[in-house]
């Protein structure tokens, strides 16, 4: 005789993890004696970083209970749970190999972020881990290993929208110190002389500039220039 299954539904948000036609009905999985809740979520599709609060049968549960045939399980998105999503002491990210223009956007917010393109997956997963980072991702593959502790999946496309979605989740607002931090290399700056970097600057940038910025870790110098007038713009839209 077939066992009655286990079914999964998910709430709000979490239905962006189940393909199109499934969305805003339960997904019936086979039941097993020793899979765990976390594990059968996992296999409707949705990534245990995203899921704030979970029921088994209506009764609050948690991720590394079994189940009997028949349960239904209930989980619900973060922006739905009162107390907000659980995060580092100290806001920090790392964002996957997808992610490199988002990742210059947070750095310049002062956020420190992690990200390299020459990095593995184990790699990224193990330092995020390790250093209590955000994991930032587009591959939902990638959220639901083990070792993630704090992940969210980043579902805009596009670099500003990602920012925005971020700021939103994680109330950047509150936080950044803009233009503080090095694009490229996540190093901090600090003010320079112009005197010691005179023979660093092209002809117009030291004609028309007196103030300036160096990262402690590589060298890079910074200014005010234009660029940082079209910077501010993308952040005010980002934070609005
Ligand atoms: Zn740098």
């Amino acid at each position: 005789m077939r066992s009655p299954g286990v079914t999964v539904r998910c709430h709000g948000a979490l239905n962006d993890f189940l393909p199109r036609a499934q969305r805003g009905q339960p997904v019936t999985l086979p039941w097993s004696a020793h899979e765990s809740v976390k594990h059968l979520v996992e296999v409707a599709g949705v990534p245990h970083p995203e899921i704030a609060a979970l029921t088994v049968n209506g009764v609050p549960a948690r991720f590394n209970e079994r189940v009997a045939p028949g349960a239904v399980i209930d989980v619900y998105p973060h922006e739905d749970a009162p107390a907000g999503e659980p995060r580092p002491t100290t806001l920090r990210f790392a964002c996957d190999v997808h992610l490199g223009r988002l990742a210059a956007y947070l750095r310049m917010l002062g956020f420190d972020t992690l990200y390299r393109n020459d990095q593995s997956d184990t790699e990224l997963v193990a330092l995020a881990s390790a250093e209590e980072r955000v994991l930032l991702t587009r591959d939902v593959r990638l959220l639901m290993r083990s070792a993630v502790t704090y992940g969210a999946f980043v579902r805009a496309t596009t670099p500003e929208a990602q920012l925005r979605e971020v700021a939103r989740r994680y109330d950047l607002r509150a936080s950044a110190q803009p233009f503080r931090r090095c694009i490229r290399c996540n190093g901090l700056t600090t003010p320079v002389a112009k005197a010691e970097v005179l023979d660093q600057l092209q002809p117009r940038t030291r004609r028309y500039y007196d103030e300036f910025w160096r990262c402690q870790t590589c060298g890079q110098i910074y200014w005010r220039g234009s660029h940082v007038q079209r910077m501010q713009a993308l952040i005010d839209r980002a934070l609005a």
